[in-house]
């Protein structure tokens, strides 16, 4: 059961690598703790050696006095369309993929389609030190295959608003789980992703990796400058499907290792 766990985590993974996934990168998993844990993944598989030798890796805490502000870049551009939806318990996380069209972001005049996104609880990156209570990753692809994810931090608070739209299927996917089936996938038909697209007065910019092995790097990271809500009850329910090892499935922060985080910031942009 553990190797099937195993793969289809990875497979995840690799659907969106730009490596097609080899009988070498599946069987190996990893995990949030333990002998395969976060700090082990770079030895858990020679295609993950990035997690543990790589510069440019992800999550990391914002910190003020390592930010910029730079006054070249553009307000976030996004362009989200209703489109068809799939909740899917990919055993490291919940996601929901999209299909065709679900849209783009634009970032350095680089046109990222919109293909998942999925939540992390604890937050992943850290803002001025602080942890947050979930976050949200936006996975985009260029057709060049480079990624681009837009990341957002919520606090315990009050609900939010499309996964409140979600909760009926999050709960069969938690029922699924506990029939026997631990990847699941709730078909949530047409989906409107265009309230998710608020105006973006603040966001940080850096480069970075996928949080998660084979924790390819050069990704684009877009952090939202304002923190957002969700209930107690809805991270529980993000939570529900998953078994206990990956409940708590933030990476550590990662050394910044000179890289620039910039700022944007509507005031002075
Ligand atoms: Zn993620």
């Amino acid at each position: 059961m553990m190797m099937m766990i195993i793969k289809l985590c990875l497979f995840a993974m690799t659907v969106l690598s730009i490596a097609p996934a080899n009988a070498q990168t599946q069987g190996v998993g990893f995990g949030y703790g333990g002998k395969n844990g976060p700090y082990r993944w770079g030895y858990l598989n020679p295609n993950y050696t990035k997690c543990s030798v790589g510069k440019l890796q992800s999550p990391i805490d914002i910190q003020r006095r390592q930010t910029f502000l730079n006054s070249g870049l553009k307000p976030l551009h996004r362009d989200y369309y209703t489109t068809n939806a799939t909740l899917v318990n990919h055993v490291c996380n919940v996601a929901m993929m999209f299909g065709e069209g679900a849209g783009d972001v634009v970032i350095d005049n680089k046109n990222y389609t919109l293909k998942q996104m999925h939540w992390h609880t604890p937050s992943e990156h850290h803002l001025h030190g602080v942890q947050y209570a979930a976050e949200l990753h936006m996975v985009h692809q260029a057709k060049d295959g480079s990624f681009a994810v837009v990341a957002s931090l919520f606090k315990i608070g009050s609900e939010e608003p499309f996964l409140s739209q979600m909760k009926d299927k999050l709960m069969k996917l938690k029922e699924e789980r506990l029939k026997g089936n631990q990847t699941a996938q709730v078909e949530v038909g047409k989906i409107n992703t265009r309230h998710i697209e608020r105006k973006t007065r603040k966001y940080f910019r850096y480069v970075g990796s996928l949080t998660t092995p084979p924790c390819s790097e050069n990704v684009s990271w877009t952090i939202l400058g304002k923190v957002r809500s969700m209930s107690k009850e809805q991270i529980e329910v993000l939570r529900s499907p998953l078994d206990i090892s990956y409940k708590r499935n933030a990476r550590p922060c990662q050394p910044l290792n000179g890289r620039r985080v910039e700022m944007f910031h509507e005031l002075v942009n």
